[in-house]
């Protein structure tokens, strides 16, 4: 099967519209594909301001494509805009973008901007921001957690702290182990290869390692704001997860998550 659930299209941050983004999927082969627009945020001019539509939108191609493709309902809920009830959707992605109300994505500026503001202390700001993300273990509605080392976006070069680094990964792991109280999902996150950030998808090989001795539960998604990057380095992903041990990927069907063997 061939799946992504993270995706983005006009009603946020994206460049296509619904319709478009199923039509490309389609000819790519994909058997599922998941809407996961990011939710209202007042200080965020990229979140859906017409959750309304949005969920229209999705039902409409949802049966107008039945026949050729499956797809599915959700949203990118941030920790900031924590939404009130799941219904209607199918699936949740919870995410972690900002530190206080700072984008830790938004660009390399800001991020150093935000980097200065801990004086440089890694270890701070990465407890910061994992310790918060952790706490995501008891929101019942949230099935995966996005881009779980979001915050590592501009350290390809690693010039602000090792992705080995001991106490960095004291801090992720203890976040990992909270978060598997509930057995929440792991994504692998193709979405910064696409904007040429990374080479490699989040999170991080260390990680996915911990992850698959912990037996966490992972699915490949491409965090896709371009239907041209739909599929953006699966094939890739796909070796390296397989690199870690993994044999399994989660997918969505109508009876919720299952596993499926990777070929
Ligand atoms: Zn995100
Ligand atoms: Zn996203």
């Amino acid at each position: 099967m061939k799946q992504n659930l993270h995706t983005h299209s006009i009603f946020c941050d994206g460049k296509d519209t619904i319709e478009e983004m199923t039509l490309e999927a389609i000819s790519k082969g994909f058997d599922i594909l998941g809407f996961s627009g990011h939710g209202y945020l007042s200080i965020d001019d990229g979140s859906m301001r017409d959750i309304k539509g949005y969920i229209s939108e999705v039902q409409r191609i949802k049966s107008k494509y039945s026949s050729s493709i499956q797809i599915h309902l959700g949203i990118e809920e941030d920790m900031l805009g924590r939404i009130s009830e799941k219904a209607p959707f199918e699936y949740v992605i919870g995410s972690k973008h900002f530190l206080g109300e700072t984008a830790v994505d938004y660009s390399k500026p800001v991020f150093d901007s935000l980097f200065e503001s801990y004086s440089g202390d890694y270890k701070k700001m990465c407890k910061d921001y994992y310790s918060d993300l952790s706490n995501m273990y008891d929101w019942q509605e949230v099935d995966i957690i996005g881009h779980l080392d979001l915050i590592t976006k501009y350290n390809e070069d690693e010039s602000y702290f090792q992705f080995n680094d001991k106490d960095y990964m004291n801090i992720v792991c203890d976040c990992i182990d909270r978060l598997l109280i509930n057995d929440k999902i792991f994504e692998v996150n193709t979405g910064a290869i696409a904007r040429g950030y990374r080479k490699t998808p989040y999170p991080s090989k260390n990680i996915l390692e911990y992850l698959y001795a912990k037996n966490a539960r992972i699915c490949l998604n491409s965090d896709c704001h371009d239907k041209n990057y739909l599929d953006c380095a699966f094939e890739s992903s796909l070796d390296l997860i397989q690199s870690c041990g993994f044999k399994e990927l989660q997918i969505l069907t109508k009876d919720g998550f299952v596993s499926e063997k990777i070929k």
